[in-house]
């Protein structure tokens, strides 16, 4: 996505075919919701992280290739409203929801809303710095908690151990495989590959690291594990509980409840879904009178 100029031209085609190939009747699409990562100006429809539209908007552009409305964020943000609405936040005032995938997002819900801060970049969770001499991040920077304990970065270890010779169910992945190496590691953590608990163990230890630095900060009522991540939730509490069970004040941690998402694979598509429902209210769409 970062290097790569043709990207948008190549998302939109996704969506052109998408609505072409399954026939979709536009007539009765209201709009298009995009989750991205990236730092996501949402009232400008800019993505400055990925997708260069030049001078032109993102959703601008999308738009009148598709002849739809077109609404973008970040994919966090939309992981974030998804639970607040559908999922297991949906009662709780202030709680932070991680988005463990191939990176680590946060969003933050605080008072009933979702909190985007000042330019709508807020809950860069993910550059925390967790070690001191770690892995190099994208960011230039070694050691942040994405680097060391994101889906990716667990998947890197794990190909990186193979070839070191451990024992393991995980094989027959290379470099160019990361995203489906990734996908079988939690697979087989599932089924009780041990290197594979391992990894993951690791991995759960420094987020839940990283997650007494946000509680001693926010004070949250929850913290919801959300994303594709979730797949190996059960896996990763034990860990994450232990490492707040070291860093954290018990008087704040014992306020917190740590849950696992139950539509975390699905949580930003069902957000996409909500960001458009939101604006579609909003907009112009209001009928001009009722019958
Ligand atoms: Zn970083």
């Amino acid at each position: 996505l970062l290097n790569n100029p043709n990207s948008l031209a190549g998302v939109t085609e996704i969506i052109v075919n998408h609505i072409e190939n399954h026939k979709l009747d536009k007539e009765k699409l209201i709009g298009v919701g995009i989750g991205m990562p990236g730092f996501v100006n949402i009232n400008e429809g800019v993505n400055y992280t990925y997708l260069d539209s030049g001078n032109e908007s993102l959703t601008g552009h999308i738009s009148d290739a598709i002849g739809l409305p077109v609404f973008i964020d970040n994919d966090s943000s939309l992981i974030a409203l998804s639970e607040l609405k559908f999922g297991v936040a949906k009662a709780i005032k202030d709680v932070m929801v991680i988005n463990l995938s191939w990176g680590i997002g946060l969003g933050m819900i605080i008072n009933g809303q979702l909190f985007r801060g000042h330019s709508g970049f807020a809950g860069e969770f993910s550059h925390i710095p967790i070690t001191e001499e770690g892995a190099l991040c994208s960011c230039g920077k070694q050691g942040c908690l994405e680097a060391e304990a994101s889906l990716l970065a667990v998947a890197e270890k794990a190909l990186e151990g193979i070839k070191n010779g451990r024992i393991s169910s995980f094989q027959g992945f290379d470099d160019k495989s990361k995203v489906d190496a990734g996908d079988a590691l939690m697979d087989v953590a599932n089924k009780g590959d041990q290197f594979a608990i391992e990894l993951l163990s690791e991995a759960g230890y420094k987020i839940g690291r990283a997650l007494s630095i946000l509680i001693h900060i926010m004070n949250p009522k929850a913290i919801v594990i959300s994303g594709r991540g979730v797949k190996v939730g059960r896996l990763l509490l034990a860990p994450i509980q232990q490492a707040l069970n070291k860093y954290c004040i018990p008087r704040l941690s014992g306020e917190t409840d740590i849950m696992i998402s139950e539509i975390g694979f699905d949580a930003e598509l069902i957000g996409a879904a909500i960001l458009v429902m939101e604006n579609f209210h909003k907009e112009e769409h209001q009928p001009a009178s009722v019958q």
